[in-house]
């Protein structure tokens, strides 16, 4: 193994096979840019990033967006090491600054369950914003546990268990510049 192909996260034994290719990402992201740039007409948000898988996106949708921003990071963890999640949303860390009446466009990586983005308006809504969308990279419909929508979408996706382009498995495959799959242990 090459320490270019360690420093990928590609030691851990299973390949990830591409799903969403890093030329499909990139012309996905600039659409959802336009749109949102188009939406807000200036006016400036607050734009959250959801850690730890949403970085990768984060960064590449802000420097896209044609607006005046800000930027905050709210961590939140429930899957641990797992690959299916535990249900359990944890703060892991909080946002310090004052959202009340501020534009929050929260970015997260994937919506499968529904739980976690759901948890995560609920507590933001507390704060009083003037108001609240949400943007995810993935959606895998047919595991929706709770009626959520974001309101930018990049990709509907299946049931398969993702990784790449910030998002993980325990820990590996962030760097990737794809959004790759791999599967279930079992
Ligand atoms: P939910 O609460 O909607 O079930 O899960 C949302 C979070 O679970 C995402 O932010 C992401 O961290 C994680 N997640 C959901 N699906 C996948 C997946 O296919 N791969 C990985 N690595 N994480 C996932």
């Amino acid at each position: 193994m090459s320490a270019s192909n360690e420093s990928k996260g590609e030691s851990t034994g299973k390949q990830p096979k591409i799903l969403i290719p890093e030329i499909k990402l990139q012309a996905r992201v600039a659409e959802l840019a336009l749109e949102i740039a188009n939406d807000y007409q200036d006016r400036e948000i607050t734009a959250v990033c959801v850690l730890k898988g949403s970085f990768v996106f984060f960064t590449d949708i802000i420097r896209r967006l044609n607006l005046p921003l800000t930027t905050e990071f709210l961590g939140v963890s429930s899957y641990g090491n797992k690959m299916v999640s535990s249900g359990e949303v944890k703060v892991t860390l909080d946002i310090n600054e004052p959202l009340e009446n501020k534009h929050v466009l929260v970015f997260e990586d994937i919506v499968d369950t529904g739980l976690t983005l759901s948890y995560i308006t609920n507590l933001l809504r507390t704060r009083k914003p003037a108001s609240l969308r949400t943007c995810a990279l993935l959606m895998k419909p047919e595991s929706l546990k709770t009626q959520v929508e974001p309101d930018y979408l990049g990709f509907k996706i299946g049931n398969e268990f993702v990784v790449g382009y910030g998002i993980d498995h325990a820990g590996k495959h962030r760097g990737l510049p794809y959004v790759g799959y791999i599967e279930h242990d079992h």
